[in-house]
This record gives structure tokens, C-alpha cells and sequence, in this order.
């Protein structure tokens, strides 16, 4: 699922989480909003801008990784990025620099990029990639604005799926007898422990893609999914899971 792009960009993300690809992936799409002049939300995949960088030949956008026989961004590489920032855009609004993996730039390479990261030209942004953001100097961290990739989401089956979604729906609209119903017949089908946490879990999932609709209430779903998906573990039996579950969502209503 993709994550939701700030409508203001700042001009340096640290991209973390997920795997390569899917940080990879969230830099392009970014670096096609940064300079998308389509309209509506960028980026909208159809203007020139958009379609260069999907096809990675915009000139605006650079990517600075390790040479093909190195480990390591090296201090002369970042002092060529350094400078590169100054020379004014080709065709796009903005310059767009993708440093990836981030956490490749040995200590030197990072202090030369310090400057820049502070203040270069209101054109140039950056985006910096990292699997172990931990490697990056705290000034080079606080330059950035955090952007976290969610864990992967595990595959499930689509039965799973398919009643993750009915009890989220359930929990999110059902009054407490329809809960109350629903949960019991839930119970009837005897789900082992295992299959009610996984149960649990991505009906977690799916509830917290509707927290939109219904904040209040989207906490207090995410909340007793939580406590009872832990709880089962300790509790073996879909009766007591269960039960506590309408419980925790209706204790306070
Ligand atoms: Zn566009």
C-alpha cells in the first residue's frame, strides 16, 4: 500500500523501513512530486516531469550511490554533489538528489553534505535512503524530516482476508448486540489460537486503514483488537478472546 505524501514537501526526507525496493520506490514517486507540474496531488504520473523520472532520464534528478567497486559514498563524491547544488536546474523547478543507501557515506562524506542539507538553494531537495539509519551522523539525521516505511505487510490467504475485512467492518459500524452476534459466530467456527491472532492482527490491519472514518471509534477498534490479539496468547480459547473483545469496545461508550 502506498503511503500518503505530505501535500507540503520539506526539502529533505529520510526514508527508513520496508526493504530497498519500497524505499526506492517511495524516493522516485517523491522526487515526481517535487517536480511534477501536473494538476491535482502530485505526483500525477502523466506530465513530461512524471514520466522522466518514472523512466529515471530527468535531468534534475541525481542519485549518488557507492562507485560500482566501492562500499562506501566517499568524501570526493559528496563534495562533487555539494557542488553540483549550485548549478541551477535543467528543467524542472527543483534539483532532486537521492543518496541511497544513505547510510553507505562514510562520517566525511556526510559532514560535506552538512551545508547543503542545512541550507542550499530553496530549489534543491534531498532524499536520503537508509536501511540502518543509525550509521547517519545526528546532524545529518536532524536535517530530515523523517519518513518511516511501514513494515511489510505479510501475504495472507484471501479466506483470511476476506474475514479480516468482515470484522473490521463489523467492529467499526456494528452496535453492541451486531457485535455481540458476530463474535459468537465467530466462536461457533472454533478458530485455533493461531488463527484468531492472525485473525486479530489483520482485522488490526483493516481497521486501521479506516481510522479516517471514525477516529474515535477507530481507536477505540485498534485498541481492543490489540488488547485481545495479546491477550490470546496468554488465554488460549476463542470464547474468552472473543468476549473480551466486545467488552474492550463497548466498556467505555
Ligand atoms: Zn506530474
Amino acid at each position: 500500500m502506498d503511503i500518503e505524501l505530505p501535500a507540503a514537501l520539506s526539502h529533505a526526507y529520510l526514508i527508513t523501513g520496508g526493504n530497498g525496493a519500497r524505499r526506492a520506490a517511495l524516493a522516485k514517486r517523491l522526487a515526481a512530486a517535487y517536480l511534477c507540474e501536473g494538476n491535482g496531488p502530485a505526483p500525477c504520473g502523466r506530465c513530461r516531469h512524471c514520466r522522466k523520472v518514472a523512466g529515471d532520464i530527468h535531468p534534475d534528478v541525481t542519485v549518488l550511490a557507492p562507485l560500482p567497486d566501492k562500499k562506501e559514498i566517499g568524501v570526493d563524491q559528496a563534495r562533487a554533489l555539494r557542488a553540483d547544488v549550485y548549478i541551477r536546474p535543467n528543467e524542472g523547478r527543483r534539483k532532486v538528489y537521492l543518496i541511497d543507501p544513505a547510510d553507505s557515506m562514510n562520517p566525511w562524506a556526510q559532514n560535506a553534505l552538512l551545508k547543503v542539507l542545512e541550507d542550499g538553494p530553496a530549489y534543491a531537495a534531498f532524499l536520503l535512503l537508509a536501511e540502518e539509519p543509525g550509521r547517519l551522523l545526528d546532524t545529518v539525521r536532524s536535517r530530515c524530516e523523517p519518513m518511516p516505511l511501514p513494515p511489510e505487510e505479510t501475504p495472507v490467504d484471501p479466506e483470511l482476508a476476506e474475514k479480516a475485512e468482515a470484522l473490521a467492518e463489523l467492529l467499526f459500524a456494528g452496535d453492541e448486540f451486531q457485535v455481540a452476534k458476530g463474535l459468537t459466530a465467530l466462536e461457533m467456527e472454533k478458530p485455533k489460537a493461531d488463527q484468531l491472532a492472525a485473525l486479530l492482527a489483520a482485522a488490526e490491519d483493516r481497521a486501521a486503514g479506516r481510522l479516517a472514518r471514525d477516529p474515535a471509534r477507530g481507536a477505540r477498534v485498534l485498541r481492543a483488537l490489540k488488547t485481545c490479539r495479546e491477550n490470546a496468547v496468554f488465554n488460549p480459547g476463542p470464547g474468552h478472546t472473543l468476549g473480551r473483545l466486545a467488552a474492550e469496545l463497548f466498556q467505555d461508550a
